[in-house]
């Protein structure tokens, strides 16, 4: 297995600590799925959700979770404080950050230019966030290795380097 990883740093790009790790999980894979598949059943476990105070009357809320379902939080979440125009006087993270509420409290999400002519002054914030939730879906399992998730009849059990998509998710 050292010689298949040193084998492929040597192809040419950069190599983030995310891509090393995904690199040897999918050798680790290869040779062992089921040590693979117990490390992220565990981890999974772990998965957690919290608030913190914040200083000025701010607060702070996260979540941990399966990659799969991250990367779907947050293509829903961007593709709704996208749906402004150009003079929406907010920030894209503070765009992102209402945009998420509005999800999490079904409220209408808008522009806030006040101009009458404005094409994004009421945003159906729920028809957004299935559309791009089916969008990242495709692209989660589209991405999966062919050699790599396999067919194991998993359900929320993450089952290679880009896992395929549990019924729940
Ligand atoms: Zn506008």
């Amino acid at each position: 297995m050292d010689t298949d990883i040193a084998a492929a740093l040597r192809k040419p790009g950069t190599w983030s600590t995310a891509r090393v790790r995904d690199l040897c999980d999918q050798m680790v894979y290869r040779r062992d799925p089921d040590a693979v598949r117990e490390r992220r059943e565990e981890a999974l476990k772990g998965r957690c959700f919290f608030t913190e105070a914040g200083l000025d009357g701010m607060g702070t809320v996260g979540a941990t979770m399966s990659a799969e379902r991250a990367a779907i939080v947050a293509r829903v979440v961007e593709r709704l404080a996208a749906q402004v125009c150009k003079h929406d006087s907010r920030t894209k993270t503070a765009r992102a950050s209402d945009a998420l509420f509005a999800l999490v409290k079904h409220a209408p999400f808008g522009c806030d230019c006040g101009r009458p002519e404005c094409a994004f002054t009421v945003v159906d914030a729920d028809e957004v966030a299935a559309n791009a939730a089916r969008i990242v879906i495709h692209v989660v399992t589209d991405s999966a290795p062919a050699d790599a998730g396999g067919e194991h009849g998993c359900d929320r059990t993450p089952c290679g380097p880009f896992s395929r998509r549990g019924r729940d998710n």
